[in-house]
């Protein structure tokens, strides 16, 4: 289904409050279709007043949400995702012309989207609450999960459709309502979609609204509204702190997802093969820029060299180009100040402090050769910074001790080790301070655990069956 535009827009983001599309408050802004590099679809932003509004009506339907029954909500959350199978052709095309990224990682998006609506759905009718033990005669004490309510949500670009969904989907189960921004550069896949297979599915009016914008105005305007019980934010770690202390100061919960400086650690006796295969996919799948890319590499000396010239070797035969064709390994990075930032920010700085680039680090338009650098030293850029772009820097290092200190320097969200021996990478693993640790793999793909905790409060009933003692001075 394309949008309701007419003419040459295939989309149009719209705003959606209450069930109903509306205009935007501003000039239509292009979405472009990154590899081709040209407009074809638009977005307009909500207003300050929209923003509110969308509060308002996401404040009004959460009640009556809650109520419905769990089969019900569970059935909803099921005809939303076969909405979204339903047009899985036309989504995967969407999804790579607006991400820029190849039918394989639009496979991987819209799919974890799906999983995450029909594990969300499952997981509603399971659990609501538990009977815990009596701590006095006479008494029941009951434990209910209780919705938080209204829930903001604040999406980046490079996966838009499965990051909203992670937390829409199991907001919407769990009885909150949410209000959506999608981010600036993927509004379709990322928000009107969604909204129009929320609709057809039967989520009702208000339950889920999306307010598209820019991220100063109508994102800032979205996470520091005050009628929120929950923002929830993905994206860089300067907004993300910003989101943070706003709450901090108000009270008000926060749940950030942000960026790490990842590192793939390559210990003296690791399997050569496996570990470059893997270094290559953790490090340049979707070009870099998710939020657990493997980032920095660690190499003892004693693999080094051969590591490092079968980096060089696969590297540069990959094949950059339009992602809609299947002889592409690479698609274009999503925008010219994405590239501008790595490129003059992180990877030029490094060359100039003495790095060597050992291949690629060209690019025509948005599209850029992969690059390995090497020669990296703990304090040039590209080892400080999380560069979320293709580029593989490789540090050399004299033992496992110094590489673990170099892996804990920074601040890290999924780590990798190779080694042989798979004891001694547990043992690794252990010392490494990331929530997520792999040995003998890189990148990982989420979804499915339990999500209850994050979109609910628990709410203490305690029932006094018998008659009870009280003080006696209470009961004079
Ligand atoms: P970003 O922080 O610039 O933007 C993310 C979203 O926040 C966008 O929708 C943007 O419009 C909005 N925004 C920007 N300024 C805002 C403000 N002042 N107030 C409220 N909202 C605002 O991030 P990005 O460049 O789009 O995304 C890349 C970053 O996201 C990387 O650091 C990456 O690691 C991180 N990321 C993290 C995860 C995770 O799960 N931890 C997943 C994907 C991406």
């Amino acid at each position: 289904m394309a949008g309701s535009a007419g003419g040459w827009w295939e989309y149009e983001a719209q705003v959606w409050i209450d069930g109903w599309c509306e205009p935007p408050a501003s000039e239509w802004a292009p979405v472009l279709d990154k590899a081709a590099g040209k407009a074809f679809a638009r977005y307009g932003s909500a207003s300050a007043e929209q923003v509110d509004r969308a509060v308002r009506s996401a404040r009004r339907a959460q009640a009556e949400w809650a109520e419905v029954d769990a089969n019900t909500r569970s059935e909803i959350l099921r005809a939303f995702a076969r909405e979204l199978e339903n047009r899985h052709d036309e989504l995967i095309t969407l999804i790579v012309r607006e991400t820029g990224g190849t039918t394989a990682k639009a496979e991987e998006e819209l799919g974890q989207s799906i999983n995450q609506l029909l594990n969300s759905a499952t997981q509603l009718t399971e659990n609501a609450g538990a009977i815990l033990p009596p701590y006095k005669s006479g008494k029941i004490s009951l434990s209910r999960t209780v919705p938080l309510g209204v829930i903001g949500l604040i999406v980046p670009w490079n996966y838009p459709m499965s990051l909203a969904m992670r937390a829409l989907a199991p907001g919407l189960a769990y009885g909150n309502a949410v209000v959506l921004k999608p981010a600036e550069l993927t509004p379709i896949a990322g928000g009107q979609v969604l909204a129009e297979a929320a609709k057809a599915a039967g989520v009702p009016a208000g339950v889920f609204n999306v307010v598209p914008g820019d991220g100063p105005e109508t994102g800032r305007r979205l996470s520091e509204h005050p009628d929120l019980d929950l923002i929830h934010f993905t994206g860089s770690f300067e907004v993300g702190q910003q989101i943070a202390a706003f709450a901090g100061k108000n009270f008000r919960a926060a749940a950030t997802e942000l960026g790490g400086d990842n590192a793939f650690v390559v210990l003296d006796d690791a399997d050569l093969d496996q570990a470059v295969s893997c270094a290559l996919w953790s490090s340049l799948w979707y070009q870099g820029q998710t939020c657990i890319t493997s980032g920095r590499h660690i190499v003892m000396r004693q693999m080094a060299d051969e590591f490092t010239a079968a980096v060089v070797e696969r590297v540069s035969k990959l094949r950059v180009g339009d992602p809609l064709r299947d002889d592409v390994d690479l698609g274009p990075i999503i925008s010219e100040t994405q590239l501008q930032r790595f490129d003059e920010g992180l990877v030029k700085p490094s060359i100039e402090a003495g790095a060597k680039l050992a291949t690629g680090g060209t690019y025509d338009g948005l599209f850029y050769q992969p690059a390995v650098l090497t020669g990296v030293t703990p304090q040039m850029p590209v080892f400080t910074e999380e560069i979320f772009g293709p580029v593989m820097p490789i540090t050399v290092v004299d033992s496992e001790a110094e590489a673990l200190e170099l892996v804990n320097r920074h601040r890290t969200l999924m780590n990798s080790v190779f080694t042989g021996d798979p004891m001694r990478g547990l043992a690794f693993a252990q010392k490494v301070k990331s929530n997520e640790v792999h040995v003998n793999d890189g990148y990982a793909r989420h979804g499915g655990e339990g999500q209850l905790a994050g979109y609910t409060h628990r709410q203490w009933i305690g029932i006094q069956t018998t008659p009870t003692t009280y003080p006696s001075w209470a009961s004079k």
